[in-house]
């Protein structure tokens, strides 16, 4: 028998299956922690939860507590991010901010900003041309990592503290430790292990944290800058989160670059 009821407003960020025409659907809410329910019979073409509940959209649910899930009860859309599922390329620049989003936000524990945060970046995603889609992309997943507590120190040497300088002409590569936490300098590059990447992507990496997305979408970057810093993330990612992100792959191979 179904418990108390609750409202909330989510963002939706992943589809299970479940028996012949249910879903379970895990949700940010908008205290940032994790929310996981059953749509019953969402999965059927007449269920006013199947346009409703999309991946991606923002909507105000009623869910009543049950024995181990939520059953969601009602569900009323406030913004269906549309745009993102009229477009394989930006669907798959949303992707990996949702995977992200459901590997490290916990239920009961509220992120503060991380809701907002969501909101803007698929809200931005919507009303940008394809090939813009990977920066805002980028941008969603360094500032979840940043909210979540897993930001990088890209400006300061993780071992020694010092302020990390321009490479000659401000290109080239730098060290990177994601093991230690971010950018290596010249001199404690001997005693930590760390990789080369290039300084463009870790500059830009740090542009895209403390820029909002509006910003972002006004400042176009070089497409290949862009790739570099996905791919910085993904390697931080596999690091801390302990996860390879199959959407971040599959947004590599989709041809945007
Ligand atoms: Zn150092």
């Amino acid at each position: 028998m179904a418990g108390p009821s609750h409202n909330h407003r989510v963002i939706v960020l992943r589809k299970i299956k479940l028996g012949e025409s249910d879903l379970i659907l895990t949700m940010l809410s908008s205290d940032g922690s994790q929310l996981r329910a059953v749509a019953k019979g969402a999965r059927k073409p007449q269920s006013p939860f199947s346009a409703r509940l999309e991946l991606y959209s923002v909507a105000d649910v009623l869910i009543a507590s049950g024995r181990s899930l939520g059953i969601i009860q009602e569900a009323r859309a406030v913004s269906a991010n549309a745009a993102l599922h009229a477009s394989l390329e930006l669907s798959a620049c949303a992707a990996p901010v949702a995977e992200l989003l459901w590997r490290v936000s916990q239920e009961g524990l509220p992120v503060l900003r991380l809701f907002d945060c969501t909101q803007a970046a698929f809200e931005t995603l919507g009303r940008v041309a394809p090939e813009d889609g990977p920066r805002i992309c980028a941008a969603a997943l360094i500032k979840i990592l940043a909210f979540c507590g897993f930001r990088p120190s890209l400006t300061y040497c993780v071992s020694c503290g010092t302020p990390i300088d321009a490479p000659f002409n401000g290109e080239g590569d730098v060290s990177f430790s994601a093991t230690e936490g971010g950018v290596v300098c010249q001199r404690c590059r001997a005693h930590v292990e760390s990789v080369r990447v290039p300084w463009s992507a870790v500059r830009t990496a740090d542009v895209l944290l403390r820029s909002t997305f509006s910003d972002i979408v006004a400042s176009p970057l070089d497409q290949r800058t862009v790739f570099a810093v996905l791919q910085l993330e993904h390697q931080w990612i596999r690091e801390h989160i302990s996860c390879s992100m199959k959407s971040l792959l599959f947004l590599f191979s989709c041809g945007l670059f």
